[in-house]
């Protein structure tokens, strides 16, 4: 995180673009009519008119699935294209901010965090292009999810170009505008036009389109597991059987505390965890178990950390939770705190304007009890006692998610118990348990949560290439 001082510069650089309205449209190698546009609005503060959106029509679809190559410049001057990318997000950065936070509703010490991945992410798919010996698939569709439009919509399509595929992009259509701003400041880096097209809209037209034509060699996806599964059978369906699906999907992250952990620590960690972006991470905490006996003074002190949260507009640097991203996700969660009623052990109370949801804890008997994922700031709460604790994993187990997994305790033999015991992509101990490092700590997810290759690895990009030939019996001898 920038320190205090380089902050109140990003500030004051940001607000050139608080009134600011912004535009999204089909960015595609051919002609684009003009159709009807719609508004977009900031989800902290319902007056504030962010941009005007035209989304991709069927036609647009099928001119960019035509005109669609793949990027045939050498693996160095990929690299250097990409790099220079990395180099316009970083000028553009005042600009890119002030969308994220009227758009996606990202507090200012977020955004930074979500343009330094980007940019990480393009700095470390172009080194990895330069080792590339196979060719491309072909075209990559890349779907992103609105929670990380910035750095997860860069990342993908930059794991794509670094291989040197053509890319058909599309934005979650709760966020084109952020995913507008980024295609032009990569086609100013030099990356063409009928490489790198992009088509906002919505899933189930625009998204199902471009995962259902046989011009399509593989899919990038980030967002929900039952997306995923609906992503998988379009291409079943439609496309080559060799067709690739590199998916980031959902999950229900668990985290234990024990009777020796650093109480302090432990809820620093959570309220971070499970608040931080009003909860909307794929990371996030969502169920907390804590060992019985020291429950009751441990839930005493996460309310009295939870009672600090200043729940606002993210735009003021002392907002701690912002706004879900739209009116759909906030009936959804409200209804989900409706259902749960007297289970509702501690919730604060929102601000009126806008789509906010206050931080919630929701008691459990276990996770089995948690149907779904809600993504929003609920934690789920439940105790365990010691002789209870291979239950709890197995219980975990079953989930079938397996992405991110806490553990705050003092006893070292347990770490690795533990651990071993669960399937999980990243799993945290004695520290926050939230996202990833582009290259030291790359990120995904097990089982129902993901197929790998991890973001930030050193596999990813090399997935997006021709697989290696199988050897042959007549092939050479190993
Ligand atoms: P979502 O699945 O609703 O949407 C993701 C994207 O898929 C959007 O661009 C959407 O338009 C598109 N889409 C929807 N239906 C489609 C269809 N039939 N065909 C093609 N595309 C379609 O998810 P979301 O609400 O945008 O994001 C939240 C979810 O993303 C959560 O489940 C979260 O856990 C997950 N997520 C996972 C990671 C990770 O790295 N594992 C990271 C961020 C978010």
């Amino acid at each position: 995180l920038a320190h205090r001082p380089e902050l109140d510069a990003l500030e004051t650089a940001r607000d050139g673009y608080r009134d600011t309205v912004f535009t999204a449209a089909p960015l595609i190698a051919g002609d684009t009519p003009p159709g009807p546009e719609v508004q977009t609005t900031n989800p902290a503060l319902p007056s504030d008119t962010v941009g005007r959106v035209r989304n991709a029509s069927a036609d647009d679809v099928q001119t960019a699935l035509a005109a669609a190559t793949p990027w045939t410049a050498s693996p160095s001057e990929r690299a250097a294209v990409l790099k220079r990318a990395a180099a316009l997000y970083e000028d553009h950065h005042a600009r890119l901010f002030a969308i994220l936070a009227r758009e996606a509703g990202k507090s200012l010490p977020d955004a930074v965090g979500e343009l330094r991945e980007a940019a990480d992410f393009l700095l470390y798919y172009a080194e990895q292009a330069e080792g590339l010996t196979r060719p491309p698939r072909g075209i990559f569709t890349c779907i992103s999810p609105w929670n990380f439009p910035l750095a997860i919509f860069t990342g993908q399509i930059a794991g794509a170009l670094a291989a040197g595929n053509g890319v058909l992009a599309k934005p979650a259509e709760q966020t084109p505008l952020i995913g507008h701003a980024a295609i032009e400041l990569l086609h100013e880096a030099g990356v063409p036009r009928e490489v790198l097209q992009f088509l906002p809209g919505d899933g189930p037209t625009v998204g199902a389109a471009l995962t259902s034509d046989p011009r399509v060699d593989g899919v990038a996806f980030t967002g929900s597991t039952e997306t995923a599964q609906a992503i998988r059978r379009a291409m079943a369906d439609h496309l080559s059987p060799d067709a690739p699906l590199i998916a980031e999907t959902g999950g229900i992250n668990a985290m234990i505390v024990d009777s020796t952990a650093l109480p302090e620590q432990a809820v620093r960690d959570i309220v971070a965890s499970a608040f931080q972006s009003a909860g909307q991470r794929c990371s996030a905490l969502r169920c907390l178990y804590v060992q019985e006996d020291i429950a009751p003074a441990f839930r005493k002190m996460l309310f009295g950390a939870m009672d600090e949260l200043r729940m606002g507009d993210p735009w003021h640097l002392s907002t701690d939770v912002g706004p879900v991203i739209d009116a759909e996700a906030r009936d959804g969660i409200a209804d989900y705190l409706a259902a749960a009623g007297g289970r509702v052990l501690h919730g604060l109370t929102a601000p009126q304007d806008g789509l906010f949801i206050a931080p919630s804890v929701v008691e459990v008997g276990g996770i089995r009890d948690i149907e779904r994922e809600v993504f929003g700031p609920v934690l789920h709460l439940a105790t365990f006692r010691p002789n209870q604790l291979d239950q709890v994993l197995a219980d975990i187990r079953e989930t079938g998610f397996g992405l991110t997994f806490g553990l705050h305790t003092r006893i070292d033999d347990r770490v690795q118990y533990v651990t071993e015991r669960l399937a999980v992509g990243n799993a945290y101990v004695n520290r926050n348990q939230i996202g990833a490092i582009v290259a030291s700590q790359p990120f995904g997810g097990e089982g129902l949560s993901g197929t790998g290759p991890k973001a930030g690895g050193p596999e990813y990009v090399a997935r997006f290439t021709q697989p290696e030939p199988v050897a042959t019996a007549s092939g050479p001898a190993g």
